[in-house]
């Protein structure tokens, strides 16, 4: 009983038409101006439509002209994922600065050296050459990397690495993470 209460209201995926638990979708809804807009807190008034974050599935619901038929409007897959991903990465990040605050976040190359097992490093750059081997060393001494390549969704003052210390493991950045790797990496398709 539990276990089902927990997994909570489920719905479908435009793009691919499986049915998945809501907190795993992203939701869209139309707005007072008749276009589509990504619902990044799923609060927004009005009837939803829901999206696996895959870049596969905007694709997908594009074709089909699904936005059309579950909201009344059409949309470009490739303007909503840009949207979806500059929306998803500016909460992020706000959630990441939250702890500047609080002495709690290292930047630059910086980063790297004052990584300890149960910090989290983020990557929001690609990361190559002798950073590259110095990540991988991290990993294997426990200390979490997540990496995502969105540097054209973030301005030229945010550094390319941030570490996070006396870091509480704050699932929903790493969800969010998880979310922006995956459409990202599809995204370069479109
Ligand atoms: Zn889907």
């Amino acid at each position: 009983m539990k276990d089902r209460a927990s997994k909570g209201p489920f719905r479908l995926c435009i793009g691919c038409r499986e049915v998945r638990q809501k907190g795993e979708l992203l939701r869209f809804v139309k707005t007072s101006k008749s276009v589509v807009a990504f619902d990044l807190k799923g609060k927004m008034p009005g009837r939803g439509a829901y999206l696996c974050p895959d870049a596969a599935c905007f694709i997908m619901a594009q074709k089909r002209a699904a936005f059309q038929r579950a909201l009344g409007v059409s949309a470009s897959a490739r303007d909503l994922l840009h949207n979806v991903l500059k929306d998803l990465v500016k909460d992020m990040l706000a959630r990441v600065f939250s702890y500047k605050g609080r002495g709690k976040v290292v930047y630059g190359e910086n980063a790297l050296d004052k990584a300890q097992p149960g910090n989290l490093v983020l990557a929001l750059d690609e990361v190559t050459g002798d950073n590259r081997r110095r990540i991988e060393e991290m990993r294997l001494r426990g200390i979490d990397v997540l990496e995502v390549c969105v540097r054209r969704y973030i301005g030229p003052d945010v550094p390319g690495l941030l570490l996070m210390v006396n870091f509480k493991r704050d699932s929903y950045i790493y969800e969010e993470v998880e979310k922006i790797r995956r459409l990202s990496s599809g995204g370069l398709a479109i």
